[in-house]
Formats: C-alpha cells, structure tokens, sequence
C-alpha cells in the first residue's frame, strides 16, 4: 500500500508564464507591444488566457492551455 497519493511535481508556470508571450502583434497600434495575460476561463481540458494590448487595451489574441491542476477532483480514475 501507498501511502496516500502521488502528487506529482508542479512546474513553475507562473515563472514561465511571465517570459511565454510578454509581446504580441497589436492590430490597433500596428506594431508589437507588450501584453498582459488575463486568465478567461477555467475549462476540465484547461485554462484559457486572454491577451491584452497594455498600451491601448485590444485584444490581441488568446491562448488555451492543458493545465487541468484545477480539476484534478474530476480525474480521479
Ligand atoms: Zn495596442
């Protein structure tokens, strides 16, 4: 017998989050600028980030991920 559940080591993400997509092609300032990463839902299949210009607010894209640390109550077999 085990004792109790493995869990298994968490990445850093939200380090790496930080560094994943700092600038994105803006369509409204027609250059690159920095973003931020604003967290839209949280999904059984994952996260789903929003990325928003920080100079003029326009989103400039989205981003879907498969960390499902959030639901791991629902996997249980
Ligand atoms: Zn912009």
């Amino acid at each position: 017998m085990r004792p109790g559940r493995d869990i298994p080591p968490r990445r850093d993400e939200s380090q790496y989050d930080e560094f994943e997509a700092s600038e994105l092609f803006c369509e409204r300032c027609r250059q690159a600028r920095p973003v931020r990463k604003r967290l839209l839902l949280v999904l059984p299949t994952g996260k789903k980030y929003d990325y928003v210009c920080s100079v003029c607010g326009h989103s400039v894209g989205s981003k879907m991920d498969d960390d499902t640390s959030d639901f791991t109550i629902l996997r249980g077999t």
